[in-house]
């Protein structure tokens, strides 16, 4: 057992930061999909506009919020899986008595560099 309890909307899984190698600096990017209500991290703060009709491994582009960089990604729609770690904003709970994959600023479920582990 891994994760237990529900998704609180904080959007954090559906961000990504990489690096832009045109400007030489880390950027934030955003799934093509997600709609923002308010700030990612509050609560219910995202939507996903496809969310009925997600696929696991979907392809989906991640952009800038300036739209200056785009970066194609995979949707990881069974977010949090047991090796997964998740954001401090994430309403999930760690449910084992096993180490819990830590988060971090370059950690990024949706963009694909997880999912190519699966296939
Ligand atoms: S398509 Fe997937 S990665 Fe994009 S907002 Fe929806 S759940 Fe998040």
């Amino acid at each position: 057992m891994g994760y237990a309890g529900e998704c609180n909307g904080c959007g954090k899984c559906c961000i990504g930061t990489t690096w832009n190698p045109n400007e030489q600096k880390l950027v934030t990017v955003y799934c093509e999909n997600l709609i923002l209500a308010d700030t990612p991290g509050k609560s219910q703060a995202t939507l996903c506009a496809v969310h009925k009709t997600r696929k696991l491994g979907m392809k989906v582009m991640f952009y800038t919020g300036d739209g200056s960089g785009s970066y194609q990604g995979q949707c990881l729609s069974i977010y949090p899986r047991t090796q997964d770690a998740v954001p401090p904003e994430c309403s999930y709970q760690w449910n084992s008595k096993d180490k819990q994959p830590r988060w971090s600023i370059g950690y990024a479920p949706s963009l694909g560099n997880l999912i190519s582990e699966i296939y």
